[in-house]
């Protein structure tokens, strides 16, 4: 889910906090940004437009070692963004596919990769955003960054460990809001909304599972 990988990517900082401490702020909020980042395709191409999972850790690994021949902040800050950009774009192959209710395990669309043209099957390690074993790992990422980050900073991590912590405690309800807000939008949307929200607009029997 989308706050794991933001604090997935904030762990860039624990390295550089080592290395150079005057720029783990600066890598802190750049890992948060990259980890964000990829998601904002949530609408358009979701998991396709803004996810490379090869092109990303590529980037990562060149900006990196740039950033400890010249660190710089502009070359800490570019490599903290990538690499929290590559640690989520390869993360989504190990959880769900791309679907309204992912913990059903029908899509075998986890993450495009652009380098071989093809989608990637999940692997369902993580059996879907928000899931308990998410919120957990979202849990062990915040637990280092807590002793990195300073007190303006502290308040990020804290703010998106609760969203995180909301966001799973309300996640197998959220399907059944979208179905019955999808169904509420005027039939000339359909072709405007994403496959897994246009397929939701065939009338369906309320399943077992739901809104737990
Ligand atoms: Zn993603």
């Amino acid at each position: 889910m989308l706050p794991t990988h933001a604090l997935s990517g904030m762990l860039v900082a624990l390295p550089v906090a080592l290395a150079v401490p005057e720029l783990s702020a600066l890598a802190l909020v750049a890992g948060f940004c990259g980890g964000v980042v990829p998601d904002l395709d949530m609408y358009a191409g979701h998991r396709k437009t803004l996810h490379y999972p090869v092109y990303y850790p590529v980037g990562a690994v060149v900006a990196g070692l740039a950033a400890v021949v010249v660190p710089s902040p502009l070359a800490v800050g570019a490599a903290a963004a990538l690499a929290g950009a590559a640690l989520h774009s390869v993360a989504d192959v190990f959880g769900s596919g791309l679907e309204l209710r992912p913990w059903e395990g029908r899509s075998r669309r986890a993450v495009y990769d652009h380098y071989h043209g093809r989608w990637l099957v999940p692997r369902r390690l993580v059996r879907y955003d928000g899931a308990p074993e998410d919120l957990a790992l979202a849990v062990l990422a915040a637990l280092p960054l807590s002793f990195v980050a300073g007190s303006r900073l502290l308040a990020l991590v804290a703010g998106t460990l609760a969203v995180a912590a909301v966001y799973a405690g309300v996640r197998r309800r959220l399907a059944s809001v979208a179905e019955r807000l999808v169904a509420a939008l005027p039939p000339w949307t359909t072709p405007y909304l994403p496959p897994r929200y246009a397929a939701a607009r065939t009338s369906r029997a309320p399943r077992e599972g739901d809104g737990r």
